[in-house]
């Protein structure tokens, strides 16, 4: 290390060369030199910073692990997280759980950051591996695995999780249904990406160009491939002489506050009437006139989150954004059927609740109490409950629909983070989504 940090001194302490070409030559080159020194002192840094803290002994074990999982063997030292599904039970398709694994980003590998997440075969089984350091500095690596509904790695699409889960919910919205469905986990784990696709997610730069993204099928995200479905089952229906429409709003619940998104963030009241029933009032509500009109109001009241701070998540990861699609009857404008596609806040921030700010410690507490709220009212719905306690937040009693009444289903997908840096965050996130189904009273143990 000695020798790599004294290269560059050495080299600077040169004589100052003179203009004539080769001078210029020489001075081009030792630039080169000075920077390759800079680049391998970085690198030595890094490799031994790794060597520190086991990264290459832990990355070691997780290939091992990954190799007997492929060879079918049991896998050793696994600690079962939990179980979503409730065995056989007659609500399981009211709920489902699914899990999105993200890949790992060029900037984290380029971080020592390595993948700690394991999709195990059979796509229903996920492995977290907690690294772990022991008092006299043995390396161990506890490995948790969560059982679920479906699991999505990081090479599959966006696409795919429509087809295999949400599309469900779009079929029940057009046989009448309450249908929600949620992205949950820390920021950063791709919860807008999943909802908005590729380039859109927390992107500045599509308050400039709302439309630019979002045409190829793989930048299609849940909002473009929710939309584009129901434009094709209300042009199927038109042919038959049903006369359905498709009405949207956008909006974000904030600090206990309702916010349109699709009228600059103005704020709406919430009511709720003698029947029960909860009504959001000056919500604007717009009836896309085709799948691009609806992605340039998404996409441009995604960039309306993002204004005033200075970074793309700051300010989304602090509130929950609710695209709502409804079906009306043409001739009353009641509604028929409602999808609602619910991007919600970082779940990490919950624990701001602790802050020193007060800002920030408010809307942390805020945010513990919706997701709380949320994980209560989706486990009444799992059990059938007549009661649930949607009152307990406004996230919950905007959504109201979404957990009371025979009808209502539900897809939460839980996002993880691969990364090393990410494991607690990852393992919170797992265990939150197990509790949903109200059959893991248990909670199935985790560590
Ligand atoms: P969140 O909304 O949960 O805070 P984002 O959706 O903004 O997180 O995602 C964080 C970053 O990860 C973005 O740069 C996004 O493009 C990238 N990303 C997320 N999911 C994926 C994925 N499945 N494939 C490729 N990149 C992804
Ligand atoms: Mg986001």
């Amino acid at each position: 290390k000695e020798n790599v940090r004294a290269a560059p001194a050495q080299i600077l302490a040169r004589p100052a060369p003179s203009a004539s070409p080769s001078h210029c030559v020489r001075e081009v080159e030792r630039m080169r030199l000075r920077r390759e020194a800079m680049r391998e002192a970085v690198e030595e840094q890094r490799r031994s910073r790794a060597d520190d803290d086991g990264t290459a002994e832990f990355q070691q074990m997780i290939a091992e692990y990954r190799q007997n999982l492929a060879a079918g063997a049991r896998a050793p030292g696994d600690m079962h997280g939990g179980r979503a599904t409730p065995p056989a039970a007659a609500n399981a398709q009211r709920i489902r759980v699914v899990v999105r694994k993200r890949p790992l980003l060029a900037h984290e590998r380029s971080n020592a950051d390595y993948d700690t997440v394991t999709c195990a075969p059979g796509g229903r089984r996920i492995v977290v591996h907690e690294p772990k350091t022991r008092v006299d500095l043995q390396k161990a690596m506890e490995s948790h695995a969560f059982d679920v509904d479906d699991v999505f790695s990081e090479e599959a699409s966006t696409q795919e999780l429509y087809e295999r889960t949400v599309g469900a919910l779009v079929a029940a919205m057009f046989d009448g249904c309450s249908a929600t469905c949620f992205t949950y986990g820390q920021t950063g784990s791709g919860k807008t990406y999943t909802m908005l696709g590729k380039g859109a997610a927390g992107a500045v730069a599509d308050a400039i160009a709302p439309s630019r993204a979002l045409d190829g099928p793989d930048d299609a995200g849940l909002y473009h491939l929710a939309v584009r479905d129901c434009f094709e089952q209300l042009e199927l229906l038109r042919r038959e002489g049903v006369a359905l429409f498709l009405a949207v709003s956008f909006f974000e619940v904030y600090c206990g506050g309702v916010h349109d998104l699709l009228r600059n963030r103005s704020t709406c009241r919430v009511l709720e009437d003698a029947q029960g029933e909860v009504q959001v009032r000056d919500l604007a509500e717009v009836v896309p006139d085709s799948l691009t009109h609806l992605l340039e109001l998404t996409s441009a009241a995604n960039a309306i989150r993002c204004v005033g701070t200075t970074s793309a998540n700051e300010h989304s990861s602090r509130s929950h954004a609710v695209l709502q699609l409804t079906l009306r009857l043409a001739e009353s404008g009641d509604s028929y059927g409602r999808f609602s596609l619910v991007d919600l806040a970082g779940s990490e921030r919950a624990a701001d609740c602790a802050d020193a700010k007060r800002t920030t410690r408010n809307e942390g507490a805020e945010i513990n109490k919706s997701l709380l709220c949320l994980k209560e009212c989706i486990r009444a719905l799992g059990a059938g409950q007549a009661y649930t306690p949607f009152r307990g937040s406004k996230l919950t009693q905007v959504l109201r629909d979404a957990f009371t009444g025979e009808s209502a289903r539900s897809v939460m997908i839980a996002n993880v983070s691969p990364g090393s840096s990410s494991v607690e965050h990852t393992l919170n996130t797992l265990r939150y989504a197990m509790r949903l189904s109200a059959h893991s009273a248990a909670d199935g143990g985790a560590s």
